[in-house]
């Protein structure tokens, strides 16, 4: 399958970026998922398709606004240029995020599916706001994206197996805590170790910390890591 990689920011934006969003292919791009709606994904999603009829679904990890901002505008877009409505998959909760998105959206909780090719398989994870990682089988791979989450070991469990880990390197080392709302750059990696992953891939990519050295404080554990970089295609 394929990766693009839309967004990789949070909780805001670095200047000309925007925040999460993962397009998810199959290698025959009949099968078109997107994973997170963050600021400033809207208009790159459309560069790559047009999500009234090209998109398959859309997933929501959680309903903080750096991963779901974009989906009231979709939901315009749709208004105007869709047959039919858009299959969503979101939580239910915080209510009165929830109550934002309106208009052509069938919604669904998360729970196990399989849309086209592809496999659907969802965990909670720990973060505020009910939270969920997102696995996705297709092409004979694995792909996990962890949403954001602090380290647990329900996402260890999950993420066994995985080709590729899509994780949430929200906070640099020093501003790490069993407390807070994301990993670092040390527990992704661990993640990645003990999951057997081909490769790490760092995103929620906060422009309050320096990428370098995540990408050093990962590598130490795990070597095939690097930074999710806006605009880049990952065969998985
Ligand atoms: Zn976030
Ligand atoms: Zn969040």
């Amino acid at each position: 399958m394929i990766l693009d990689i839309l967004g990789c920011n949070g909780p805001f934006p670095a200047g000309g970026g925007a925040c999460s969003g993962y397009l998810v292919s199959s290698d025959d791009r009949k099968t078109r998922v997107q994973l997170d709606l963050g600021s400033g994904v809207l208009g790159r999603l459309i560069e790559k398709l047009d999500p009234a009829r090209e998109l398959d679904a859309l997933v929501l990890s959680h309903l903080h606004f750096d991963h779901m901002s974009d989906v009231p505008v979709l939901g315009y877009l749709l208004d105007f240029t869709a047959d039919r409505p858009l299959k969503l998959i979101c939580p239910e909760t915080p209510a009165e995020t929830r109550k934002l998105i309106k208009g052509k959206f069938d919604v669904y909780p998360p729970a196990d599916t399989n849309i086209g090719s592809m496999r659907l398989e969802f965990v909670q994870g720990k973060h505020p706001v009910e939270t969920y990682a997102v696995k996705v089988i297709c092409d004979g791979s694995t792909l996990v994206y962890t949403g954001d989450t602090n380290d647990c070991a329900e996402i260890s469990l999950f993420c066994a197996g995985a080709d590729a880990i899509l994780a949430d390197c929200g906070l640099s080392s020093a501003n790490w805590g069993p407390a807070k709302p994301h990993m670092d750059a040390l527990h992704c990696a661990r993640l990645a170790k003990e999951a057997g992953a081909r490769e790490l891939i760092l995103t929620h990519l906060s422009p309050l910390n320096d990428p370098e050295a995540l990408l050093d404080e990962a590598r130490a554990i795990f070597p095939s890591a690097y930074l999710a970089e806006a605009g880049s295609s990952i065969l998985i």
